[in-house]
Parts: structure tokens; sequence; C-alpha cells
């Protein structure tokens, strides 16, 4: 007996019985799922594929339905896909492994699951998804965990490097008359300061697992980089190279945490003097600093002329503890990035190997 309202049902889609239209149903579901879908009959036949998967191959279905896996490995259209089908094939059939996670020439990940045995009466079922935003994700908590890891660690680094910095200081000022008698008082004050600099950073970055919040004032862009780079131009002599900063933009005001910023400039100008030593008399070394205004941000560019990098290098440029140097630290960059992120800024980095890098540090002006 029909009810009146299947009775009705029939009537709007076509007099089809309801089974039909329950199965109707989960095609349509199927067909549109965000997810490629194939399945093979117990001899290998490709009986249902959905739309995405369709897309996926780049192929119309109905050049794929009805075939068997061997016709469809060789289309020609699909040449360029045999190697990683079949070795889904080898790992899924073979290996009888359920899953098995692909990158695409874009970059994107995909997940394939395989489904077969008693439940689905001798069919092979695969399923393909972009699991590229849980790649993501994964990378970026990965990412979060060495630099709590990074975090650990500074507290202790932190703690022995303050203990001789105490002494330092101590021997410093028990020195300072000797210095005043000499005229020399300047020297006595510039270590101190710097001193005390170095013993805030340690504090302020290295100290914690977590990133401590910017104490933001209103400064000059143009005044920091001036200050910045009477501190290290004496280094820079020493090393055969030149820095030269373009003053423009001299209006120009960030809200900034002046002792966070200043750092993070100062570890590129170290590792741009670095990158120059390493390439000593080959050419002239050269750090050129210059400010770029562009809408609300300014960008600030330290370019040097040194060893550049090389691809390996610059994907890993952000790593805590990745150095190239014999006695590099590797939290330069690593502690410059997560200073300009609480900033709402970013870095940007441009190399080419034997020939030099340009940093871009972007900051949003006041
Ligand atoms: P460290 O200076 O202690 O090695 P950093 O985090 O500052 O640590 O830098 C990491 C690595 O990035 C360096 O060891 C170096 O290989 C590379 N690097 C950074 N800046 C430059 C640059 N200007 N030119 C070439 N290589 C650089
Ligand atoms: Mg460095």
């Amino acid at each position: 007996m029909i009810s009146e309202f299947q009775e009705a049902l029939l009537d709007t889609v076509g007099a089809c019985p309801p089974t039909q239209i329950a199965n109707n149903k989960y095609e349509n579901v199927l067909e549109n799922l965000d997810s490629g879908i194939m399945l093979f009959d117990s001899d290998g036949v490709l009986s249902f594929i959905n739309v995405q998967m369709a897309k996926l191959l780049e192929l119309p279905r109905s050049s794929l339905a009805g075939r068997n896996l061997m016709q469809i490995l060789h289309l020609p259209e699909l040449s360029r896909f045999k190697k990683k089908i079949l070795r889904i094939y080898k790992e899924t059939i073979f290996h009888r492994k359920r899953y098995h996670e692909l990158i695409d020439e874009y970059g994107r990940h995909w997940l394939m699951t395989v489904t077969y045995g008693d439940q689905m009466d001798g069919d092979f079922l695969f399923s393909v998804k972009d699991v590229s935003d849980y790649k993501q994700i994964e990378q970026t908590a990965y990412q979060n965990d060495k630099l709590a890891m990074l975090g650990r660690i500074s507290a202790s680094i932190a703690h022995e490097i303050r203990n001789p910095l105490t002494a330092i200081r101590g021997f410093i000022q028990l020195l300072r008359p000797h210095l005043m008698e000499l005229g020399r008082d300047e020297y006595a004050r510039i270590i101190l300061t710097e001193i005390d600099r170095a013993n805030d950073i340690i504090y302020e970055f290295l100290n914690s697992s977590k990133p401590s919040a910017p104490q933001k004032t209103a400064v000059s862009v143009m005044g920091l980089l001036k200050e910045v780079v009477m501190l290290t131009e004496s280094e820079a002599l020493m090393k055969g190279c030149q820095i030269a900063l373009d003053e423009n933009n001299e209006l120009m005001k960030v809200s900034i945490d002046v002792k966070q910023i200043k750092q993070v400039i100062l570890n590129m100008i170290k590792n741009a003097m670095d990158a120059i030593e390493s390439i000593s008399g080959e050419r002239e070394g050269c750090i050129d600093i210059h400010t770029v205004l562009e809408g609300s941000y300014v960008h600030i560019c330290i370019e040097d002329n040194g060893l550049g990098m090389d691809h390996n290098t610059l994907s890993r440029l952000f790593d805590p503890f990745f150095t190239t140097k014999e006695s590099g630290t590797g939290l330069g960059l690593a502690v410059s990035y997560r200073i300009i992120k609480n900033h709402g800024g970013f870095i940007h980095v441009d190399s080419k190997h034997g020939m030099g890098t340009q940093f871009k540090i972007t900051l949003p002006v006041v």
C-alpha cells in the first residue's frame, strides 16, 4: 500500500518508486562530494566515478567508466599520472595499506584511501581528498612546538650567559675611574649600556617560552636606523664592508618596541656582515639600507652583496637553531621572525647564491 504522502511524492518526481528516489539522492550526494570517488569491481572494471574525481584526473567520465585499470593506465591523457597511479596501486593493493599520501605538481597534499573487503562485496572503493589545509595546520603546530622548545632551551642559556655578563659589568665599573683618567670614559659608558642591552635582550626574548608582548612607542624609523648603523659601523669596517644608509622618509614613524626592533635590524646587519666576510676579497662588501613607504606600511630593506643563500638555506632560514656558521646560534632570525609577527608585520627574503641577499622588514606606520 502506498501512502498519500508517497503518492504525492511520486507525482512530483515523475513516478519513481521510493527506493529509486533514495538511490538518486545517495548518488547525488556521492556525485557532488568534495572528495573524489572511484569504484572498481572485482574484475578491476571502473563501475562508478564522481564529478570531483574526473576533475582531478582532468578527463571526462565517459572516457573512464566501463574500462579496467589496465585500459585506464594506457590512456594517453593519463600518461603523466601513470607513475603515481602505479605507486598507489602497489601501496594499496600489494602492500595492503589503506592510506596513501601524495603531493601534486602544484604543491597540494592529497590523501588517498582505499576500502575493500566483506562490506564492499568484492568492490574496491578509492577516495581522494585535498588535505592541504590540514597539512598547513600541522606544519604551524610543528613550528610552534619548535618555538616552545626554543623557549625552554633559551631559559637555560640565558641563565648561563647572565652570570659572566654580571662579572664583566662589575669589572668595567671598577675600571671606569682609570678610563676617566685617560679621557676614555665614553668607552666605559658604551660597554655598560651594551652589556645592559644584552642583558635586556636575554631577559626579554630568550628567557620566555612565550613571545613577550611589545612595549610600543612611536619613533622615527630613520632615527632608529641611524642609531643601529652607528653601533655597527666600526665592526663593519673591520670586516671590510661599508654600510650605506639612504636617509629619506625622515618624518615617518612606527609604533614599536624599540629594543626589540633594534635587535632585529642589528641581527640582519650582522648576518649581512658575515655573508660579506665569507667572500672576503672577491668584491668590495656593501650593505645598503633604505626604506620604502607603501600605503600604511613601511618596508625596511637591508641588502648585501655577500655570499647569498642556496635553496636549502632559504627554506630553513627561520627555523630555530638553523645555522650554517661555525659559531652561529641559528636563533637570530627565528627570534626576529617572532618579533616582527608580534608587531603585525612580516619579513620577506630574496637571495641569489653567490650574488647577495635582501631582507625586507614590513611594519605598519603610525
Ligand atoms: P646565525 O647568524 O647564528 O647563523 P640566523 O638565524 O641569524 O643565525 O641566520 C641563520 C642562517 O641564515 C645563517 O647561518 C646563514 O646561513 C643564513 N643567513 C642569514 N642572513 C644571511 C645573509 N644576509 N646572507 C647569507 N646568508 C644568510
Ligand atoms: Mg644571525
